[in-house]
């Protein structure tokens, strides 16, 4: 008994026992002043578990494991109602005591003090669970928590949505800036998105300036999307490191469980393209998965493949496309633009294999060659044709550049002041040191620089100030509305010109179709086009023929007014009524409702369900129906995609579909399906 009062009195352990309903009926009292009360207190009621307990299995409700009147062995609990910096742990055991029967009549036990050795426990899983950086979770803990989730989602049918986000820029700040800045920005970004997710979700930072978030239950499109737009405005706000503003942007890819993956790799995969899709779309945006996304990175990888033997064949061209100098019709120049001949696919447009080129470095032969090649024609031209040729960025940043460039001029003994490099903005997306440089050797070898679809990118302005162009190229999307009643791209189009003339620099107007826009801009001050009203990008063999018959001049050729191009929509879908599911074709679909064509006889009024695929079913009224034309306006307004596309907010699971489909329809059908014009050919 001394022995055992030694060891009470040590406030070190204490001994406890409960009667058959789990209430104390004996407590140490060194173990808090205020034990006497607790006697006759439910156990379960005064000591609790550890949330945040790396030992798994040690997580069942304590309550259980008591009600369960099996051994208890070192549970780790701390009396409830006590301050966390105060709380001392305790491994909690205890034995069953039976009758001889058999009859559970409670438990004894005692309980040791582990507070230290617990707490350096917690401390360094902790360390293996936390981005030290930005107290986020790592990547090791997210792929255990969404394995968890996903296996507990699963078989009760429940839903989870998992975003992937990626910085923009941020390279360039960590850069430009230093790490200790790159550092200080992601803690700010981490900051910024805990207060946008919130209690919803869970964060992680999967390393470098990657992020996740696990949503679980999140299935509705529409607050997806509004979450991943808000988290890009957030993101896309200034930051303040070390006194200076730091600007960066971000992209989201969304996939949910279980439509778009229902184990972790699936829909880490989906997310994953979501996001590449979203920062191919031009930065900022956020994208949903979507089968096609996976179609588009076959594709691509396929034509990487062929890409890489496609200069080796012969299979690449450049065609070149007049610069018209509009006071006398004259050509002044061509642009070099790449083709390519896919043996099987026939030609295959730059915007599609300029950008698989430059993700694969492949841009950098392919330029190179495009360099030399444009530098040995255009020196066979009178000396008042100029050359220009557009180089991507990523070629612009590798060390040989300039190199190459000497060589293109030297190799066809081209008057460097005759070629022209066509770069964009986004060559400034690197160290700006090795950028200026670059400049510098150009302009040392005598060529001239443009800026090549001015007015798309980020700051126009500045970068105008800090290197030395010598000509804006105005893009065409300014050209292609400035018809338009309101006028603000006409605005603008003149603003550039002033601009231009300030800085000392030239312009050429580039997308000029139609002569209401070639007015427009001569008005505004432009001296050079190019466009289709002149001509398109032509073959060798017809430049060099109009060069050497000398026919420099080119009268403008086009339609009167320019018309924006309408596209119609042409997409299948399924009718579902009743029990019966019809074949029809959308033609236009808004957020609110969609006309549909290819059913006969469906009365105003009628409720259906549209089918637009990949488990979007969208509950519909019809509100107008003339011959085979219905208008349907949904239940539920359609969301945005983020790619300026509609989806619905939910989708119904691929399993629930095909249950569905398995039960064919026991009644006739009401309406009459008819062949759509067109249909056949087209998909
Ligand atoms: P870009 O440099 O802005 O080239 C102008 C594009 O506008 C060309 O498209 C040209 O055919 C098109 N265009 C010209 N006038 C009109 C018009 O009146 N109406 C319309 N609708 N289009 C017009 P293209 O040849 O398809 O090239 C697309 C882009 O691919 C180029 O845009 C350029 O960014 C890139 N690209 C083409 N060749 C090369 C190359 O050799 N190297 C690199 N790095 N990029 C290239
Ligand atoms: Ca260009
Ligand atoms: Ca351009």
């Amino acid at each position: 008994m001394a022995m055992l009062d030694q060891f009470e009195q040590s406030g070190l352990a204490w001994l406890w026992s409960t009667d058959r309903e789990g209430r104390l009926t004996y407590i140490s009292p060194s173990v808090h002043t205020g034990a006497a009360d607790f006697v006759g207190r439910p156990l379960a009621s005064l000591i609790e578990t550890d949330p945040g307990n790396p030992d798994e299995g040690s997580d069942r409700p304590l309550s259980f494991q008591l009600s369960s009147h099996g051994r208890i062995t070192d549970l780790v609990v701390r009396l409830t109602g006590i301050a966390e910096q105060d709380a001392r742990w305790w491994a909690l055991s205890g034995q069953p005591r039976k009758q001889a029967d058999g009859t559970f009549e409670g438990y004894s036990g005692y309980a040791r003090d582990v507070t230290s050795e617990y707490l350096r426990k917690r401390e360094d899983s902790r360390a293996a669970e936390f981005d030290s950086l930005t107290g986020l979770f790592n990547r090791h803990r997210m792929t255990r928590r969404l394995d968890a989730v996903l296996a507990a989602f699963r078989p009760v049918g429940r839903c989870c949505g998992l975003m992937m986000l990626d910085l923009d820029r941020f390279k360039h700040v960590n850069d430009t800036m230093g790490h200790p800045a790159g550092d200080e920005l992601l803690r700010q970004v981490a900051e910024r998105l805990r207060k946008v997710v919130g209690e919803r979700g869970e964060i992680g930072r999967l390393g470098g300036d990657e992020f996740q978030v696990i949503l679980p239950d999140m299935d509705d499109r529409g607050r997806l999307g509004d979450t991943a737009a808000k988290l890009i405005q957030m993101l896309s706000q200034p930051y303040v490191i070390e006194g200076k503003r730091a600007v960066i942007g971000a992209s989201v890819g969304i996939a949910v469980a279980p439509h778009d993956g229902d184990d972790r790799e699936a829909l880490v995969s989906a997310a994953d393209l979501a996001l590449y899709a979203a920062k191919n779309g031009g930065r900022g945006q956020f994208r949903f998965f979507s089968a096609d996304l996976k179609d588009d990175a076959m594709e691509r990888s396929a034509l990487t493949h062929d890409l890489r033997e496609a200069l080796g064949r012969g299979e690449l061209e450049l065609h070149y496309q007049p610069v018209v100098r509009i006071a006398d019709n004259t050509v002044v120049g061509f642009e070099a633009l790449m083709r390519w001949n896919h043996p099987e696919r026939g030609t295959i447009p730059p915007v599609l294999f300029i950008p698989i080129a430059e993700e694969s470095n492949l841009i950098v032969s392919l330029g190179e060659w495009a360099l030399r090649e444009a530098c040995v024609v255009a020196a066979s031209w009178p000396e008042s044709v100029t050359i220009s040729v557009n180089v991507s960025a990523v070629q612009f940043a590798v060390p040989g550049f300039v190199t190459a460039v000497a060589g293109a001029l030297s190799a066809s003994g081209l008057e460097p002041g005759r070629l022209e490099l066509e770069l964009t903005e986004s060559v400034f997306m690197r160290d700006s040191e090795a950028v200026d440089e670059t400049f510098a050797a150009l302009k040392g070898l005598g060529v001239r620089l443009a800026l090549d679809d001015f007015g798309t990118g980020y700051s126009s302005l500045s970068y105008l100030r800090s290197a030395p162009f010598d000509r804006i190229k105005v893009d065409r999307s300014f050209v292609e509305t400035c018809t338009a009643k309101d006028q603000n791209s006409a605005k603008i189009i003149t603003a550039i010109m002033g601009l231009a003339d300030a800085l000392g620099m030239e312009t050429t107007v580039e997308g000029v179709e139609a002569f209401d826009q070639l007015e427009v801009v001569r008005g505004r001050g432009a001296k050079l086009v190019q466009g289709h009203i002149f001509a398109r990008a032509m073959p060798l063999d017809d430049v060099n023929q109009r060069v050497a018959s000398g026919a420099l001049k080119i009268e403008p050729n086009g339609p009167k007014r320019h018309r924006p191009e309408r596209r119609s929509v042409f997409r299948r879908v399924g009718i579902i009524h009743e029990d019966h599911r019809y074949e029809a074709v959308m033609r236009d679909l808004s957020r609110t409702g969609a006309r549909i064509d290819g059913l006969l006889g469906v009365p105003v009024g009628t409720s259906l369900v549209v089918d637009l695929g990949g488990g979007q079913l969208a509950i519909s009224h019809v509100v107008r129906s003339k011959e085979q034309v219905i208008g349907v306006e949904f239940e539920t307004p359609l969301t945005t995609d983020g790619s300026g596309g509609v989806c619905t907010r939910h989708r119904v699971p691929p399993t629930a579909l095909a249950a569905a489909a398995a039960t064919g329809p026991t009644t006739a059908p009401r309406f009459v399906e008819v062949a759509v014009p067109g249909s056949r050919d087209r998909v």
